[in-house]
């Protein structure tokens, strides 16, 4: 049989171990992905320190995966060896419970699946995937590009394509982090009136040049009173992963402006009711989205020059670059590479 290298998490909150596997076999519904690039999320922090429910150990990370249609598994239709692919968060459903019946697969109530957490992921040289959560990848964008736009890239996008937010809006990114410095080019590149909100006034010529109109430093500046200055914010979008800093914008939003949350905070946010009853504000989520949005995010980024600015790591040193996300110092996503 041959052999693939893996960097599997041993037990809930267990080191990374990188360990030699036998190269799987797709089952039904099923393609194997020869992995060029993963990229790092803050969201494989569930699998390290095992923070969600059910995981099964040992389990290899990474939701973020770019590569190449390896095999192909029976009942598989519309897809070819030596595909370019993405992978990402949402990694496959029931296709039978109410949502998927919908067509809202990201609501799966009843098999929704991720890889690094429901299977094995990308930190590996290949992988199995079903056949529905694969994406395309234009020939513009190399796979370290391609990696972060599965996750950090489809979150940030497809959040402010269903946001109501139209050309000329004032949009606002909260973090200028993995999803952050994503979330605001595409911000700009759509048309929104974009102002960059992080910590420190260093990050304001990197604000600009990614496309932002306006930068506010949380440090120095209330962020809500500027915003408020502007005219209110249509959209904030929150990226940090700190529930004080989204508490503390909401006050930037204008009347019918809504908060998204795509950073996952442990702390719970504040919010004041009579904020959300005056003007009509709201407080929401996003998930992520389904392997169409994947590809659309990616065509976008093609077309407009979006690109994640990365620091590359091989995956043999995935426990070190891990640390290197989680240090919250990356420029600005980190990813691994398989050297394939
Ligand atoms: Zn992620
Ligand atoms: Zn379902």
């Amino acid at each position: 049989m041959a052999k693939m290298r893996a960097v599997q998490v041993v037990r809930s909150n267990g080191p990374f171990e990188l360990v030699e596997r036998e190269v799987p076999e797709p089952g039904p519904g099923s393609v194997r992905v020869k992995v060029q690039a993963c990229g790092i999320c803050h969201s494989d922090s569930f699998t390290k320190e095992g923070t969600w429910p059910g995981i099964q150990y040992p389990r290899v990370a990474g939701h973020e995966i770019a590569g190449v249609i390896d095999a192909i598994g029976p009942n598989v239709a519309g897809w070819e060896r030596g595909t370019r692919v993405g992978v990402g968060w949402h990694g496959g459903h029931c296709g039978y419970c109410t949502s998927c019946r919908r067509g809202d697969f990201v609501t799966c109530q009843v098999a929704p699946q991720v890889p690094g957490i429901s299977y094995d992921g990308g930190y590996a040289d290949y992988v199995l995937v079903p056949a529905t959560a694969l994406a395309r990848i234009p020939a513009e964008l190399s796979p370290v590009e391609a990696g972060p736009l599965m996750c950090a890239g489809i979150t940030t996008f497809a959040a402010l394509r269903g946001s109501g937010a139209r050309p000329g809006d004032l949009v606002a990114v909260l973090g200028l982090g993995g999803l952050g410095h994503l979330g605001v080019q595409f911000a700009a590149r759509m048309g929104l009136a974009t102002v960059a909100i992080a910590r420190g006034k260093d990050k304001e010529p990197l604000a600009k040049e990614l496309g932002a109109q306006r930068y506010i430093d949380s440090a120095a500046q209330d962020p809500a009173a500027e915003l408020t200055k502007l005219g209110g914010a249509k959209i904030i979008l929150a990226t940090a992963t700190s529930g004080k800093a989204m508490s503390s914008v909401l006050g930037g939003l204008g009347v019918d402006g809504k908060l998204i949350v795509l950073g996952a905070a442990p702390e719970p946010l504040e919010v004041s009711a009579l904020l959300l009853i005056g003007g009509r504000r709201s407080v929401a989520g996003w998930p992520s989205g389904t392997s169409l949005d994947s590809e659309n995010t990616m065509s976008f980024s093609a077309l407009t020059g979006v690109r994640p600015m990365t620091e590359v790591f091989p995956l043999e040193r995935a426990s070190e670059a891990y640390d290197r996300m989680m240090s919250g110092k990356a420029r600005f996503r980190v990813v691994l590479t398989t050297g394939q």
